[in-house]
């Protein structure tokens, strides 16, 4: 089995394109991750909180390796609320065993915002033996503080992201301002990448530490740059050239492309296994990947706004 050094890890993380997939990409990584995985080492628990499922619904996209694969084996995923078969208290036992199981160990992946307002009433999770509703609220508070480092995944859980937008009424915030005495790293994007995901996991798994963060916490090597820097409308850009409407030729700027705000790197590894990404086929970034989405985002086709 061939070892790799975490300068290599690095390099392929930032240089995965479109063409070869990360997860493909880091094949032997992931093989070596696997066997230690069988080997009992850490599991990922995953919590659903405020959020529309579209982050779990990104990870299943991936398909090289198989999302059976990853799931079982590569992130050895103990706990999901929608993709395992039991239900109520019964559920939540096995979530509290696995977390006492693996105390200080396991990686706590968080899906969706968390809502805060009424003490945490506008989102339970799950239910005790007794009855008693839990909320993600106490639930992050409780398993977070167990787990090893947290990973934030997605614009929800990251910043608040959508259920975070103004008014907020349900007081929705990102993961990291309520965990504070342990590693949060963000996986921005709505949805996630899950090539930023899976990359940072077994760069977690493996190295048993936490990739270099900028300043929001998302990791270096997924979130590089701007991308306006890569943006294969630059040229248009330069030349002065701009699309009237979404779709049209040209720099999409004046039909509110966010690309000179948003840093991530869609341009290089795209969607869907890399069949497109937003600003090829002709709608504006909307820099999904910042603290800032949605709500200086907005207008989704109408210009960045500064806050005061
Ligand atoms: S980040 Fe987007 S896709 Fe993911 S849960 Fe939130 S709204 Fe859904
Ligand atoms: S489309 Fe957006 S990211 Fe691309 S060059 Fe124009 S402003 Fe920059
Ligand atoms: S191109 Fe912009 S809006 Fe589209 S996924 Fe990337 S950061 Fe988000």
């Amino acid at each position: 089995m061939r070892r790799i050094s975490r300068r290599e890890f690095l390099r392929i993380c930032t240089g995965a394109t479109a063409g070869i997939g990360l997860l493909t990409a880091l094949e032997p990584t992931i093989v070596n991750t696997l066997a230690q995985a069988a080997e009992g080492k850490p599991p990922v628990i995953w919590l659903q909180g405020s959020g529309c499922s579209g982050c779990s619904v990104s990870l299943l996209n991936t398909v090289s390796p198989s999302i059976e694969k990853v799931l079982l084996d590569i992130i050895s995923l103990k706990y999901h609320n929608t993709l395992m078969a039991s239900t109520g208290a019964k559920a939540y036992n096995f979530l509290a065993e696995m977390a006492d199981k693996y105390a200080g160990q396991f990686v706590l992946v968080v899906e969706g915002g968390i809502s805060t307002a009424a003490g945490g009433a506008y989102c339970y999770i799950a239910e005790t033996e007794d009855e008693r509703e839990i909320s993600m609220l106490e639930a992050l508070k409780h398993f977070g503080s167990k787990a090893a480092a947290v990973v934030a995944a997605g614009s929800c859980a990251s910043f608040g992201g959508i259920p975070g937008a103004a008014p907020n009424p349900t007081g929705v915030v990102g993961v990291w301002e309520i965990i504070k005495d342990r590693p949060v790293v963000n996986i921005g994007c709505c949805p996630m990448h899950p090539d930023d995901f899976l990359g940072t996991l077994v760069y977690m798994l493996k190295y048993d530490d936490i990739p270099e963060l900028d300043e929001y916490n998302r990791p270096k090597m997924f979130f590089p740059d701007i991308i306006h820097v890569g943006c294969p409308r630059c040229g248009y850009f330069a030349r002065g050239i701009f699309a009237k409407n979404p779709g049209d030729e040209g720099c999409l700027a004046f039909v509110g492309c966010k690309g000179m705000v948003a840093r991530a790197r869609c341009h290089q590894r795209q969607w869907n296994n890399g069949t497109n990404w937003c600003i090829a086929a002709g709608a504006p970034c909307q820099a999904c990947s910042e603290p800032t989405f949605p709500d200086e985002c907005s207008p989704l086709y109408g210009r960045y706004r500064v806050s005061d």
